[in-house]
């Protein structure tokens, strides 16, 4: 006999819910399709294992102190140490770190890492700090941080507005507080103190893999294909410069300066010269602005959300004009725009499975640390390549045997693998 399902706990309640809800109802819709020998263990998806919220305050270069809000969730642990990137954005809140940290949980066994999920971040938008000013405060929060993390524990990496220097910034700190170099405990290092070749491009790769084994599914061939890729950071830059590099065209760019677009193909070399020159898309050599409500209804074979959640929604599902929608970003589809592109043909990669390569690579990394010997940038790929394949076809084959989206199927490998382990190692005490 089942407990009723418990209330959300009251820290949850008091927010908006936007991320944190949406994986609650994906939850939802996965737990009548898992094993029933799993379903005493549900509740243990919903409730994060732990909190820690942190005040960061720092010294400005003007002298003032600031403060700011910072937090670390752990997910799930059951199948290994925490593992999940920290952002730096002016809207993190606790219930979208929450969600974060829960995503990592299903993707890590999605792909079949030995790690749990987890997720971290600080309040602050980033662009508004001096290069020293970031640095006091992630020195500051990994310090506040200190007490969850550690190789064996919790490994963070880098997220959006973070990214090897910062990750060099928290190993240093880390380090520092134990009185020893430890370069296991952050992923998305620079290469110098312990990072991986290739990590750099993971995410990216990733999507283009995934991309491609569903576009193979679907009889589409890659050469002469459209994209459109919202987000041109550390996800969207690697993932158009990989695409085009198979052979097809960029037709559409978006990210927080707009939208461009060229529906011969935009000259990436020409748009990263601009945009390192006036840090805009706008005015790229061959290229049209365009409105955001353009953007999502440009004709392409491929749509890689990779900027932030909630993206896809109602108000943009009905209009998109892209045959594969692949989740670089995670969350950026709601559960509502998730039924229309399905009711569509659209098909959707889950950011669980699509935005795996760069935790896949971070696990590389991790491994090398431990070892402290180093593969090639041949050898990562390789790997990547292989486990990226093993886990999409994986989730495929679930899709097609039981009828579910892939969001679906990729949900009952990588919820069934974590309540397997939680279920398996049982209650303490
Ligand atoms: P990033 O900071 O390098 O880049 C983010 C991009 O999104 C930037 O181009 C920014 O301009 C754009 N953006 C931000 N707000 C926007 C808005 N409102 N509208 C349009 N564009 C906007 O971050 P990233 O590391 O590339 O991460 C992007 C997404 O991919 C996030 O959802 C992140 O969680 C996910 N992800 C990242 C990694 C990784 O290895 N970095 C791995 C897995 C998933």
């Amino acid at each position: 006999m089942l407990h009723p399902p418990c209330p959300l706990p009251s820290y949850v309640a008091a927010d908006k819910l936007g991320p944190w809800e949406t994986y609650l109802e994906q939850v939802a819709q996965v737990t009548p399709l898992l094993a029933p020998s799993l379903q005493p263990w549900i509740e243990t998806l919903h409730r994060p294992k732990r909190i820690l919220i942190v005040d960061v305050p720092i010294r400005l270069d003007n002298g003032e102190i600031a403060h700011f809000e910072g937090y670390r969730v752990q997910h799930n642990t059951s199948r290994g140490p925490g593992k999940g990137g920290v952002r730096y954005h002016q809207d993190v809140s606790l219930p979208e770190v929450m969600a974060l940290a829960a995503w990592m949980s299903v993707k890590n066994a999605v792909v079949n890492l030995p790690y749990g999920g987890a997720k971290g971040g600080v309040r602050v938008d980033p662009r508004l700090l001096s290069i020293e000013e970031l640095e006091r405060l992630t020195r500051r929060y990994t310090s506040e941080i200190n007490i969850m993390i550690g190789p064996d524990r919790d490994i963070p990496a880098p997220d959006v507005n973070t990214n090897a220097q910062v990750m060099a910034w928290m190993m240093d700190t880390f380090s520092m507080n134990q009185g020893r170099t430890s370069t296991g405990v952050v992923t998305g290092k620079p290469i110098s103190v312990g990072g991986s070749l290739g990590r750099q491009d993971a995410t990216g790769r990733g999507v283009f893999v995934a991309a491609r084994e569903a576009a193979r599914q679907l009889g589409i061939p890659l050469a002469g294909s459209r994209i459109a890729i919202q987000g041109f950071g550390n996800v969207g830059e690697a993932a158009a410069r990989i695409f085009a590099g198979a052979g097809a065209r960029v037709v559409a760019i978006q990210d927080v300066t707009g939208s461009i677009c060229n529906p011969a193909g935009i000259d990436l070399a020409a748009l990263r010269a601009h945009v390192a020159q006036f840090k805009t898309l706008i005015g790229a050599p061959g290229t049209e602005a365009i409105t955001g409500e353009e953007f999502w209804a440009v004709p392409c074979e491929f749509l890689v959300p990779a900027a932030l959640e909630g993206q896809i929604t109602t108000a943009n599902a009905p209009n998109l004009a892209a045959r594969i929608v692949v989740e670089g970003a995670n969350g950026p589809t709601t559960p509502a725009a998730d039924a229309i592109l399905e009711e569509r043909g659209i098909l959707v990669v889950p950011d669980v499975l699509a935005n795996a390569g760069g935790v896949t690579v971070s696990y590389f990394e991790w491994v090398q640390d431990f070892s402290s010997f180093f593969w090639t940038e041949e050898e990562i790929n390789q790997r990547l390549e292989r486990l990226m394949t093993e886990a999409f076809n994986a989730v495929w084959q679930v899709s097609r045997e039981r009828r579910l989206r892939l969001r679906t199927a990729a949900f009952v490998v990588g919820c069934s693998r974590v309540l397997e382990a939680r279920a398996i190692r049982g209650l303490y005490p």
